[in-house]
């Protein structure tokens, strides 16, 4: 049963090295003896994302967890179930949730796996689009964010798995859109495929905050945050009153050992902004809700969807580190079996 597993703990920007291919556990394709509530699974799709780099970091904060070294990395993904105890769920089903970056895995009373119902799109959706990000991007934005028609939307790491949704919703809400990315050909897209209003490369802008202006002249009702940092930074003085922050994510501070300080926080006053974070697990029972909205906008060709896909679990480490370069286009998918 090949696994990646965690080297040791990681400070800084991570490397491959700080990850594992190891090919030394056995598994037993039986259910242990007696078990009830447990299912054996095989895993065909895997997800990057980019909290799984917060758990690579030794920490005494319990409300996140962290990896043990030496143990197989854990995350989202798609899977085929082989064996079950569980009376959700039976041999053949497939599932997608919470499982580990590993050939086969044992889930002992699955909390966050979910029965696929829907086999006539591609299976690889449900690490993104169907699944954990696309929730993200939808409960991010449309109960965080309670858009209006003709508002103005910023979208920052707009090209990735959440943000590429975003901006196509905040499009359908009939709001005005920016998006930001970090190459030439992410702008594009974003321009071009995922119909964004406009867009621009953060790397190639010297004053942010300039930048922002000149998009939004008139300032920004919601801005999906992505990025935190320098991006925040610049965002806050453009915010328009009663405007709204979706902190979804501050992928720009996950390497760093002390989080950058982010000035012009008194905007958040003067101008009555609502700035709210959340975890997206908190709000899964909504996922039937969602799957209502965008199954229909996908078979329709209402909504445009790009992932990145790897072959091959040796593959995952180089693929998660990517993620903090802005290697991937779109949402990081790593196949480890096709079926
Ligand atoms: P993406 O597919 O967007 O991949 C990450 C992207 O972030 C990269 O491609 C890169 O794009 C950009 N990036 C990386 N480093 C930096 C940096 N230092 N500064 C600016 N941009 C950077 O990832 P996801 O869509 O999966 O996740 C997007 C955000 O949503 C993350 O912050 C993530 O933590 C958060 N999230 C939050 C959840 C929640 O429950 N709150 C659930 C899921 C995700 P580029 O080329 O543009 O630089």
């Amino acid at each position: 049963n090949k696994q990646i597993v965690l080297k040791n703990y990681v400070n800084g920007f991570p490397k491959e090295t700080d990850m594992i291919l190891n090919d030394s556990s056995t598994i037993n394709l039986n259910l242990p003896q007696g078990s009830t509530d447990v299912v054996l699974v095989k895993n065909l799709y895997l997800s990057c994302d980019p909290y799984i780099r917060i758990l690579m970091h030794e920490t005494e904060d319990a409300s996140f967890g962290t990896f043990t070294p030496g143990s197989p990395f854990a995350g989202y993904g798609v899977a085929k179930v082989v064996d079950s105890s569980h009376p959700k769920f039976k041999k053949g089903d497939l599932v997608w949730g919470e499982t580990e970056w590993e050939e086969y895995s044992i889930i002992k009373s699955p909390m966050t796996l979910f029965k696929i119902e829907h086999t006539d799109v591609p299976l690889s959706y449900y690490t993104g689009i169907l699944g954990m990000p696309g929730m993200t991007a939808y409960f991010g934005f449309y109960e965080i964010c309670a858009p209006k028609k003709g508002e103005y939307v910023f979208v920052s790491a707009a090209a990735g798995a959440v943000g590429q949704l975003v901006g196509q919703f905040a499009k359908l809400s009939g709001c005005y859109v920016v998006g930001s990315a970090g190459t030439k050909e992410k702008v594009e897209l974003l321009k071009n495929k995922y119909g964004f209003n406009e867009a621009f490369n953060y790397k190639e802008e010297h004053d942010l905050n300039a930048t922002l202006k000149r998009y939004f002249p008139n300032g920004i009702d919601i801005y999906f945050e992505n990025v935190g940092g320098k991006m925040l930074e610049a965002v806050l003085p453009n915010m328009r009153t009663n405007g709204r922050i979706s902190a979804c994510g501050m992928i720009s501070q996950y390497n760093l050992e002390q989080g950058e300080g982010v000035r012009n926080l008194s905007h958040i006053v003067v101008k009555s902004l609502r700035m709210q974070g959340f975890i997206v697990t908190n709000y899964f029972h909504m996922y039937p809700k969602y799957m209502e909205m965008i199954m229909p906008l996908i078979k329709q060709g209402k909504i445009c969807y790009i992932e990145d896909v790897v072959e091959g679990l040796e593959s995952a480490p180089a693929a998660l580190i990517g993620l903090f370069s802005g290697k991937n286009v779109g949402k990081q998918v790593v196949v480890v079996a096709r079926e």
